[in-house]
Formats: structure tokens, sequence, C-alpha cells
């Protein structure tokens, strides 16, 4: 059992193309990206003249630092890397990414962010026809289209054939691509996970999932890989574009800003920041409190807390305290009470609360148990009430789309009805940020441009639910 009951995301990538300092660039971006996936981390590069792999399970730090002299002593000009999260039976090395493969005779990498929708079927029709695959992640899917592709034409561009197999994808994903001379970026049609290049003003390029990664290595940013657009670097490291299929409607996942992304990234073209401080402020409007001290849920609720105290005028403090060494340790439930999981974590600081009305804030309620227990500690040491603020709406749907959330009915919002959570999860009083409220936070695109899914059931792309549930069951964030 995990000893957080937060949803994760899946992946981050990191690449880049045309510097004389690949691996050091790779290696401070991908970290930078390491609270996308904590399992395992990989990298691809060109090490004298071939295409060499390095993955395993671990943190960044952990798996760089194994990396082969030999790829030390010269400099590298080309690379891509993943941070991965795997689900069920996949915490492999052989599931860590990226995948290094031979597509008709020329040796390509692959690395993914998100989740294909008709994986399974894609995946049933190749091994009808003989295709046999090494791994059980879905992104291996995408070279077996492309051989397939340059099979049927006898010939052909390794890019045109990725085209081609791109076309068949349904669903959520960012790829990085890599062979000896080229390094390629791709985005679906929906732009669902962010993706942006940067340039380090000397010919060469960063490509991350998320800004942060160019902000510790120096580089600036250029733009966002456009939904339904393949960026090609070739040997002179010019950029490229593609658009491979248009896009029906933009469908960022809106859960970056208000969870996952890191606060000094941008994602969407949006200060995370900004958006989370906003939607702080925003619910303060929507759901005023009186209280008499804002406390949010380190870390992701810091900044709606800041927000929210900025707003109603009510002091902000930190009334816990995180234990930074926990985090990624698996513990037998049976062993620890529910309390001991949580203060494990979060310690409630009873100078800081005993004695006073306090708002909680979080960025959200998935299964509910933690947050029951949290509450519950709060006012062990002496909160005189307890009340809550969450800043985005009650979840009640699963994700198809790369992030883990438990299966539906362990949703709390669908286990209890709303006009009883509060008592359930004894607050003296409960709010959430509306849908509305939520969208009216991001400023670059449209809120249709956002997908919303988990909240309200609308799915931009339909899921294919007879052939993928949305997540395997066994290794489910615990609450
Ligand atoms: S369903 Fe929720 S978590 Fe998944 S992509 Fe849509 S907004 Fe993001």
């Amino acid at each position: 059992m995990n000893s957080t009951e937060k949803p994760r995301e899946y992946c981050g990538l990191c690449g880049v193309t045309g510097s004389e300092s690949a691996l050091e660039q790779l290696h401070l971006g991908l970290h930078a990206l390491q609270h996308r996936g904590q399992e395992a981390a990989g990298i691809m590069a060109v090490v004298e003249g071939r295409c060499r792999l390095h993955r395993g399970i671990g943190l960044v730090d952990d798996v760089f630092r194994k990396i082969p002299e030999s790829w030390r002593n010269e400099s590298l000009s080309r690379g891509i890397a993943h941070v991965r999260y795997s689900t069920a039976g996949s915490s492999s090395v052989t599931n860590a990414q990226p995948l290094m493969v031979d597509v008709a005779g020329e040796v390509v990498g692959i690395a993914h962010n998100g989740t294909i929708c008709n994986a399974q079927s894609l995946r049933r029709e190749l091994q009808n026809e003989g295709a046999i695959f090494q791994t059980s992640s879905d992104t291996e899917l995408v070279v077996h289209l492309m051989a397939r592709s340059l099979m049927k034409r006898h010939k052909g561009d390794l890019w045109e054939a990725l085209e081609e197999a791109l076309q068949q994808l349904r669903g959520a994903y960012c790829f990085l691509l890599m062979t000896r001379d080229h390094v390629v970026a791709v985005r679906d049609p929906h732009g669902f996970r962010p993706l942006a290049v940067a340039d380090f003003c000397d010919g060469s390029y960063m490509i991350a999932s998320e800004t942060i990664s160019f902000d510790v290595t120096g580089a600036k940013y250029v733009r966002e890989v456009e939904p339904g657009e393949m960026i090609v670097w070739g040997p002179n490291s010019r950029m490229e574009s593609r658009m491979f299929a248009e896009s029906p409607r933009r469908a960022h996942c809106i859960f970056e800003h208000v969870y996952f992304a890191r606060p000094g990234s941008y994602v969407f073209g949006d200060s995370v920041y900004e958006v989370r401080k906003a939607m702080g402020r925003r619910l303060a409007e929507e759901a005023p409190v009186d209280a008499d001290l804002i406390v949010p849920v380190p870390d992701s609720g810091m900044f709606a807390g800041l927000g929210y105290a900025e707003a109603s005028g009510i002091p902000f403090d930190m009334g816990f305290t995180r234990n930074h060494y926990v985090g990624r340790t698996f513990i037998d439930p049976g062993l620890v009470s529910r309390r001991g999981l949580v203060t494990r974590k979060l310690q409630p600081i009873a100078e800081a609360v005993r004695g006073k009305r306090i708002c909680l804030i979080e960025d959200s309620i998935v299964r509910g148990s933690t947050s029951r227990a949290r509450i519950h500690t709060l006012r062990e040491v002496g909160a005189q009430e307890v009340h809550m603020r969450v800043s985005c709406p009650p979840h009640r749907y699963g994700c198809y789309f790369g992030i883990d959330f438990p299966e539906k009915d362990a949703l709390l919002a669908n286990k209890v009805p709303l006009d009883d959570l509060c008592a359930s999860l004894r607050l003296d009083s409960l709010a959430y940020l509306s849908k509305e409220g939520m969208l009216s936070c991001v400023s670059k695109y449209n809120p249709e441009d956002y997908c919303c899914a988990c909240f309200d059931g609308q799915y931009p792309v339909e899921p294919d639910v007879r052939d993928q549930p949305p997540l395997p069951v066994s290794r489910k964030d615990e609450g």
C-alpha cells in the first residue's frame, strides 16, 4: 500500500539536442521533473557514435549515478530521458523508459507521458499479425506501428511512418523519440499533457514536460509543442514542424494546475503558481469562512492557501510540518495504524493551531480517509474548530488520460452524498471550488479548452471501457 492517497502522474519527459552538455542538462532537467514519477528513470544518448541506453529503478540521482564512465568521457550532444511512475505489475526495469528498439534497421528510442486509450485493441491487432512485444507498456505499440507502416510500404521515411502510427492512436500522449541523428517531440491532438520547447540560444534545444526543467538549466522558453504537432530536429538541430493531425478541440488537463505540475512551471501557457493562488482567492469569494487561521495541507495546498488568506484577510500559518524523507516507501497497513500512516508524513504543530478555528486548504479529496485522519489529528492537538476548503470540485470519475486515480466507487464524493460529506469527515464546514470558478483561474486558453472529466464525466476522448479499465487496481493509492 502506498503511504499517500494522492493521485499520481505517470511520467515526465526531457530531451536535449545540439548541445555539448546534454548529459548534465538532461540530469538537471529530469531531476526537476522528479515529482512526475519516482519509480524508475532512464536516459538514451548517442555515445561514441552509437545509441546507448541506461535505465534503472529508483530516483533520478540514483539512476544517473550509475551511468557508465564512458558516457562522461565525451560531450554528448543528443539524448532523451524519462521518469516513470509504474502501475500494477510493471515495476521492473523492463518497463522503465526510454525503450530502445530496432525499427527496420534503425535504432529508435522512445519515451512516453500519457495513456493510449485504444492500446489493448491495437496490441491485439498487432499480435494477431505476429508482432512480439517485449514490455507490457503501451509505448511499445508506437514502434510496432511504425515498423508495420514501413513494412507495408516496403520503404519510406521513419518519421512518415511515425506520423502514420500516431494517426492510429486515441488518448493522451506526449512522446520523445530519437535516433542517432534525430530527436522528435510529439503531442496528441487534444494536448492533454504539457510539453514545451526551450532554446539554449546557441543552436541547441531542450524539450520538457514542464518549464521548470528550463529554469534549472538556463534554457529559454520558446513555445509549447502544439496539439497534433510533431517537431523534428535533424543532424544540424534545426527545428522542423509537421502537423500530423488536426486538433478536434484542446483538452488540457486542468488537474496539472490544481495539483500535479510544480508551482515554478508554466503549463498550457499559464503560471502554475498564479493559477493556484487565483484558485485560492476564488475559493475565498465562493466559500467564505469564519476562522482564525488559514492552514494549507503541504505542499500542494500551499499556494491556494496563500490565495485564500490574501482574499479573506485571515492570517496564514503552517499548521503542519512535513517529513521530507517519507514518500516512496510502501508499508504494510496491517502493521501501522491509520493515524500512524498519516502522521508519518505530516505532523500537526500544536502551538500553531491550539484553541483556534482552523480553515484547512486542500487541493483535492480523493478517498477521504487521509483527510479524515488529518482533521482528527488537528482536533487532537487542540484545534477549536476545523473547516475545510478544497481548491477544485469533488472528484467523481476516473481518469483515462495518464493520471492514477482510484476506481470510481472508491472516490469519497461517490460514496457519501455531498450534503453528508462534512459530517462524514467530522468537519465544522466543508466547501469545494466550483468548476466555473476553477476554470476562471486560467487565462491563456478558454474554459472549453480544458479537460475536466474527473469532475464532470465529460470525456474529451470516449474511453474504450471494454478495452481498458481506467487503472489496474492492485497498486491504488491508499486512502
Ligand atoms: S480526467 Fe482529470 S486528471 Fe484526467 S486528464 Fe482530465 S482533468 Fe486531468
